[in-house]
């Protein structure tokens, strides 16, 4: 097992200096910019949130918490096509799930398309704003590039009187899609291509889920997000890397209007990217929703809660637990520098936090008979097996003892991987002519193989003792332990393991054909302990040696026990 800590490839970046935002909010306060510090997580509805913003609500919610400022849910809603209200439900089920509560009501940046529109009309009114006439693909000639300076608009100097009037029948609806923006009056010359005149408005006749037909014009990101900001009070507006060139924006934006002290600032982080995975709702969603994404699969994608999937519906129903969520996003750090994050990160959160609090029980995912030939036919003994055996005394809420009995029987199975009629090199485990022992029961010697009848599995024939009796393969004689459930007392049950979504540790260009055919594993033929009868759905065990689990929320029944593996107990690549 290679140490994690001399891991230099993907490992978190802590900044050593601790975090530089932190930094930021003690100066302006030590400045006496702010009194109380705000934040707000501020998603677009247009699917379901992904890992990479439970780094995004971690830092916000985290910081608000930190600094006993308040931290508010506002949905950047500017875009009437792309959202529903089905996004907007999950988005905050997902806030709430990973343990938030935001300030106050939910707040939509559609709540001040009225404030935003006047202010619009102050822009106009100082002469820092004029209707243009250009088309999109004219607008984008005229803009330049990043070694050429753009040219202005022929209607760039129009008198706000007729840009008043242009405006107002753009809200209006005189005019058709496209036809017209309202841009700032900034400098076309500009070296940051934001500044060269952005768009403000643009004029989009399309229903919006919340102010219904009330509008045809809607704001640009740009501008709504600092004039929201502004409205709600917020001190320190934490964004991703791609929009620092967009900060001088925000800041013109307030300036031009005359906003008063104190202005929000805003505070750029590096993204999560998450190797082995995407994290885009646009690119999320297509796989979602195109079936051509499925051929590319051995079982094609269920949903947005698909637990191969990094949404936050996904990962829960995986069976990740928000503490483990939280973990991982405070272990990674914030850094100002984007980089890559190694998945074995995200399981080993997942790991530390579910070892101390999941019970240990047994299952057999590809079942292998063995007849236990020295034990008499009908007789069934019980052993007394700990949850939790290094803390035998642990008791667990939902868990009405420490132990359960597990049920030895003439007839038991264990797991194919655990056998090999010719066991190669440093295969310890079962073989004909070695012992292993049975976790928590006997000693089992295996004597033959057979094939009972044609097309059926081999069953093993095998015997049991007490002690061991030397026939153990492991180093020095000593017999690997195994898992083992009975024969006729075990459970059956359906088993999902899953393994990374795309074969690719950065995935790119056509998604579909990147994806890891192999990423669901279905096994259909598992056999739980007896113990596990009637275990709830959304319940976490550890099966032993094979990692932890949980009860399906969608799929498990009480007749149907459905399991996911949320995590092996082990880093494959170790
Ligand atoms: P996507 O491309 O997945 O839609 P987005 O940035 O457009 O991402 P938003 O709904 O606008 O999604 O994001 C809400 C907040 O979450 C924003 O502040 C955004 O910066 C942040 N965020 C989005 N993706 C990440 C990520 N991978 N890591 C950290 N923060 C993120
Ligand atoms: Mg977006």
């Amino acid at each position: 097992m290679s140490d994690e800590r001399n891991r230099s490839d993907g490992h978190p970046e802590n900044e050593s200096d601790g975090n530089f935002i932190r930094n930021f909010i003690d100066q302006d306060l030590a400045a006496g910019l702010y009194r109380q510090v705000g934040t707000r997580f501020p998603p677009e509805p247009n699917g379901y949130l992904h890992i990479g913003h439970a780094k995004s609500i971690c830092l916000n919610f985290g910081t608000a918490l930190d600094y006993r400022g308040t931290c508010n849910l506002r949905f950047d809603d500017t875009n009437p096509v792309r959202e529903e209200t089905e996004y907007v439900d999950s988005i905050q089920a997902d806030v709430n799930w990973l343990g938030f509560q935001w300030q106050g009501e939910t707040r939509y940046a559609s709540d001040y398309f009225e404030r935003l529109y006047e202010c619009a009309e102050t822009l106009i009114k100082k002469g820092l704003a004029y209707v243009d006439d250009l088309s999109p693909d004219e607008v984008r000639a005229y803009r330049g590039t990043l070694t050429e300076a753009g040219r202005d608009s022929p209607w760039r100097d129009r008198p706000v009187a007729e840009n008043l009037d242009l405006f107002r029948r753009m809200r209006a609806g005189d005019f058709p899609d496209g036809a017209k923006s309202l841009r700032a009056r900034i400098d076309m010359a500009s070296p940051n291509i934001n500044m060269r005149d952005p768009a403000l408005y643009r004029i989009r006749k399309a229903r919006h889920h919340r102010t219904g037909d009330r509008w045809v014009i809607y704001p640009m990101y740009d501008y709504t997000h600092c004039v929201s900001d502004a409205i709600e009070g917020i001190t320190h507006s934490l964004c991703t890397l791609e929009f620092e060139d967009h900060r001088p924006l925000y800041d013109w934006v307030l300036a031009a209007l005359d906003w008063p002290a104190p202005r929000p600032r805003q505070i750029e982080f590096a993204r999560l990217n998450l190797e082995y995975t995407i994290m885009s709702k646009r690119q999320l969603r297509q796989l979602v929703m195109d079936e051509k994404a499925g051929r590319h699969l051995n079982h094609p994608i269920e949903g947005w809660d698909d637990p191969r999937l990094p949404t936050l519906a996904a990962l829960r129903r995986r069976g990740l637990t928000p503490e483990a969520l939280r973990l991982f996003c405070e272990r990674i750090g914030v850094a100002k520098r984007d980089s890559w994050i190694e998945y074995y990160w995200l399981e080993k959160a997942v790991r530390d936090d579910l070892n101390l609090k999941t019970p240990r029980v047994m299952a057999v995912l590809k079942p292998l008979k063995v007849v236990v030939e020295n034990w008499p036919h009908g007789r069934s003994r019980e052993f007394e097996a700990p949850y939790f055996p290094d803390e035998p005394d642990r008791e667990l809420p939902g868990l009405k003892d420490k132990t359960r009995p597990l049920i030895f029987e003439r007839e038991i199975f264990i797991e194919e991987d655990d056998f090999r009629p010719d066991p190669p090199k440093k295969f310890y485990r079962l073989g004909p002519g070695r012992e292993v022992l049975l976790r928590w029961g006997f000693y089992l010697h295996c004597h033959e193989v057979v094939r009972p009848a044609e097309g059926r599995g081999l069953e093993l024939r095998c015997t049991y003792s007490e002690e061991p009796r030397g026939f153990g393969a492991g180093p020095g004689g000593q017999p690997a332990v195994i898992h083992w459930v009975p024969a006729a007392s075990s459970i059956p049950a359906e088993v999902r393991l899953y393994d990374r979504l795309f074969k690719t540790p950065r995935p790119k260009g056509d998604l579909a054909r990147e994806l890891n055919p192999d990423s669901l594993e279905i096994c259909r033929q598992a056999r739980l302990e007896p113990a596990l009868k009637g275990l709830p759905a959304g319940r976490r065990v550890q099966f032993e040696r094979l990692g932890y689990f949980i009860a399906d929320e969608k799929l498990h029944r009480a007749e149907t026990p459905t399991f996911n593996r949320i995590v092996a107990l082990r880093d494959r690549r170790q």
